[in-house]
């Protein structure tokens, strides 16, 4: 193990997601160390994985029958060397400093590789939002932000969504961060349409890593036309997978949300699809529901099986992890491949356990990590930050092709940088490896800060 990972795991060993980010990025920056043993500062892997800040404050909010409820809010402003920090709010009962710790670390590298200039962060909450009424989601909010307005502006740190945070809550962190400052900034992305947002912000991640898969199999003479496709979770960046494969011609065959998943043989077609956002996003119900909708199709629960998902074991040429971290584990993996999978594309930030990674990369199927894959999402961000200050809003088609350039400008830089480091086709290296320079450069330009 290298020093600095045990530094991690003897200082913080409940931090365990944390260490998994940085164990990837160490481990695949060993080249550039090892090209450059005598750099100007040998210590900077120290300074990069130490948070510039991290905040955590109490968020008591008033349930609808005049309970009082406290949960516990935090900031990570990880690294500002390139940019303001920027990355997702995260509202799951599982929220600790170490999911915080380690959505920031890859969200640094992920901003480095959009070529746009951020920094980066996250930031959350324990709370659930589902089951809560509307006026409970509000009032939560509201009193998340009270304390966030300190930290946040449009030039110094640019929160947007994450999983729990979609557009009803950056609208309600929205209202109260303009109510707090008397300002009506880009403090926020991911805004409505109608005060400040951006045409294909909701769609940007879930399409990005479609358009990221089809540059991939482009380099082994194939397209996502007829491939069968696994999608897990049914939220924001699956739904806008689901939809860009369907357009693309491929076949949708699975969605999942924390309750189980369901299969449908037939394929989940753009009218299915529609249900399913209707059900996920306005009437905020289960995914079980769509097999009841849709009688031929079949819904299993999670849970039955420990150490293995059975969403993976379903046949299919294409996999698209778009729920959360580590679900695609060891056995999974092993399921997967047997089944001659050819693709595996991160939509969620590491769905892929580091066992998982390493059984993609020795069978020597394509396998994209989600920081490169996912970085549409931020990207797009970026894009509303300029129509923000530029006060006005481009057409669709104009985002739209902005976020392919990008993507198509992520999948070359990686595959260059993984053939420079001796390492061609490992799209996991050349992420991390060009990532890392950019932000250790200007780290090293800006002085000991
Ligand atoms: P949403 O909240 O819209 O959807 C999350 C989905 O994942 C839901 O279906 C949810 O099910 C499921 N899910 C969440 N936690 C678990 C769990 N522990 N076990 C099983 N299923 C779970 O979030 P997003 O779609 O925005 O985010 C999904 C992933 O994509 C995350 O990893 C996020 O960090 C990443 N991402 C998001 C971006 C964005 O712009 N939104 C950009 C880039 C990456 P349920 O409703 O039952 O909880």
């Amino acid at each position: 193990m290298s020093d600095i990972l045990k530094t991690i795991a003897s200082r913080d060993p409940w931090e365990r997601e944390f260490y998994q980010a940085v164990k990837e990025v160490v481990e695949s920056v060993q080249p550039v160390l090892d090209r450059h043993p005598h750099g100007p500062e040998s210590s900077i892997l120290d300074r990069i994985i130490e948070p510039e800040r991290v905040v955590t404050f109490r968020v008591p909010w008033m349930d609808d029958r005049g309970k009082v409820r406290t949960h516990r809010g935090y900031l990570v402003e990880m690294n500002g060397a390139i940019g303001p920090f920027k990355g997702g709010l995260r509202f799951h009962p599982s929220v600790n400093q170490s999911i915080l710790k380690f959505l920031a670390f890859e969200q640094v590298f992920k901003n480095a590789l959009t070529t746009l200039p951020l920094g980066g962060g996250a930031g959350g909450s324990d709370f659930e939002p589902k089951g809560k009424s509307d006026d409970e989601v509000m009032r939560f909010c509201q009193s998340f932000m009270r304390e966030l307005f300190r930290h946040v502006g449009p030039h110094t740190d640019i929160p947007g969504g994450d999983i729990g945070v979609g557009a009803r809550e950056v609208g309600y962190l929205f209202g109260a961060y303009k109510k707090l400052t008397n300002e009506f900034s880009g403090a926020l992305t991911g805004k409505g349409l109608r005060w400040g947002g951006s045409l294909f912000r909701p769609e940007a991640a879930g399409y990005g890593c479609v358009y990221f898969a089809a540059e991939m199999l482009s380099t082994r003479n194939m397209s996502l036309d007829d491939q069968v496709c696994l999608v897990s979770g049914s939220g924001n960046v699956a739904q806008h997978t689901a939809e860009k494969l369907i357009q693309l011609g491929a076949k949708v065959v699975t969605l999942s949300d924390s309750s189980g998943h369901i299969y449908d043989a037939d394929g989940i077609d753009a009218e299915k699809l529609r249900y399913v956002k209707v059900l996920k996003n306005i009437r905020r119900g289960r995914i079980r529901e769509y097999a009841d909708k849709y009688p031929a199709s079949v819904f299993t629960p999670a849970g039955a099986e420990a150490g293995r998902n059975p969403l993976w074991s379903h046949r299919a040429d294409c996999a698209f992890p778009c729920a959360t971290q580590n679900e695609i584990g060891e056995t999974d993996a092993y399921t997967l491949i047997n089944n001659n999978i050819k693709l595996v594309c991160e939509g969620a930030n590491m769905p892929c356990s580091s066992e998982a990674i390493d059984i993609f990369l020795g069978k020597k199927i394509l396998f994209a990590p989600g920081k490169a894959a996912n970085a549409g999402g931020v990207a797009v961000s970026g894009l509303e930050l300029v129509q923000n200050s530029m006060r006005l809003s481009w057409l669709g088609e104009e985002v739209d092709e902005r976020l392919r350039i990008i993507m198509k400008a992520i999948h070359r830089t990686c595959l260059e940088t993984a053939e420079e480091y001796g390492t061609p086709g490992n799209y996991l290296n050349g992420a991390n490896i060009a990532a890392f320079l950019k932000v250790v450069n200007a780290m090293l330009d800006q002085g000991v800060v």
